[in-house]
């Protein structure tokens, strides 16, 4: 199916496109690498009646470290994250998830900031910046606000970004100490949506945990922080045993349907194998790190 006629316009600045936002609300849409959007067009879900290219800004597609923060640009490609020296040799949970998005031909196009602004709960990239506490930096034309992750994800496809703004930057805080993280997923094929996958990150402070950061993709309405689990680790020793049970506590946390990719007892189990399993190899890292 076609999608119904629109209007569409690549401005060159930020500030133009704030002001076409500001001025078409709801008619307008961001389309960056439309490996989301254009389907829901075709499919008539979504009928914008006006779309704002993105993909000729300037500067939206950086990855760069600041002295408190890793910034990454909205539009920075999934396969950039994937190449990123940066991220392999410091930030293993990105590096880890990159590849394992889709297939070739969409990590070419794919935005990291188009993923988490479509919120869709099996998209990778929520459950990374759910177990890296990132925040998410929002511009409209009256200016700049930071959305913490926790508060940016409001259920399945609704996000807490307004009309208006534009995802222009995601932050994520510098570990303090010694750190390492992973990104499991199950999938039917190569290329396919999770069935279930996990984000784990352990950060060190000396021989105990000083903060765990896990979540869960494809098992709930949105990517789920599995809160619970990361308490049970903080100020603890990483042992076989406490894994055991911060890996119980993120099975109690998934929401799963059982569907044609398993039945939700399963997917609960893939959790909590998948999550003790992943703290294992965050824990290899952090400590060589
Ligand atoms: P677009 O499609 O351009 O936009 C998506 C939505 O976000 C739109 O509503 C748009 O207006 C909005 N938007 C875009 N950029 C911004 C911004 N900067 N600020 C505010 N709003 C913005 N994803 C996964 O995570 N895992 C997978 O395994 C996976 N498999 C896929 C397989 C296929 C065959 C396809 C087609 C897609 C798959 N995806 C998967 C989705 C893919 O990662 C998309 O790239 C992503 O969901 C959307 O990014 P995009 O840049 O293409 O956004």
């Amino acid at each position: 199916m076609y999608p119904p006629r629109f209007d569409y316009t690549a401005p060159d600045s930020v500030d133009e496109v704030l002001s076409l936002l500001q001025q078409h609300g709801d008619d307008a849409k961001l389309l960056a690498g439309g490996q989301s959007l254009i389907p829901l067009m075709k499919l008539r879900f979504a009928t914008p009646a006006w779309l704002v290219d993105i993909n000729r800004l300037p500067d939206l597609s950086f990855i760069e470290e600041t002295k408190g923060h890793l910034r990454i640009g909205a539009r920075a490609r999934h396969n950039e994250l994937a190449r990123s020296n940066l991220l392999e040799s410091k930030y293993p949970i990105v590096a880890a998830a990159a590849p394992l998005i889709a297939d070739p031909l969409v990590r070419n196009l794919g935005t990291i900031g188009g993923s988490l602004a479509h919120a869709d709960p099996a998209g990778d990239w929520g459950s990374v910046m759910l177990a890296l506490s990132a925040e998410l930096v929002a511009r409209s034309a009256s200016g700049e606000r930071v959305i913490a992750i926790g508060d940016f994800f409001q259920g399945t496809f609704t996000t807490a970004l307004q009309p208006t703004e534009i995802l222009a930057e995601i932050r994520i805080p510098r570990p303090k100490g010694k750190a390492g993280g992973t990104y499991l997923k199950l999938e039917r094929k190569v290329g396919d949506f999770a069935t279930v996958a996990v984000a784990v990150q352990l950060e060190l402070d000396g021989k105990k945990v000083r903060k765990a950061g896990i979540a869960l993709t494809a098992v709930g309405p949105e990517n789920i922080k599995a809160t619970a689990a990361e308490d049970a680790l903080s100020g603890v020793e990483p042992t076989p045993e406490a894994f055991a049970e911060a890996a119980e506590h993120a099975a109690n946390a998934a929401q799963p349907i059982s569907d044609v990719r398993g039945s939700a007892a399963y997917k609960k189990e893939v959790v909590r194998v998948f999550v003790k399993r992943g703290l294992e190899r965050a824990l290899r890292l952090a400590e060589a790190a």
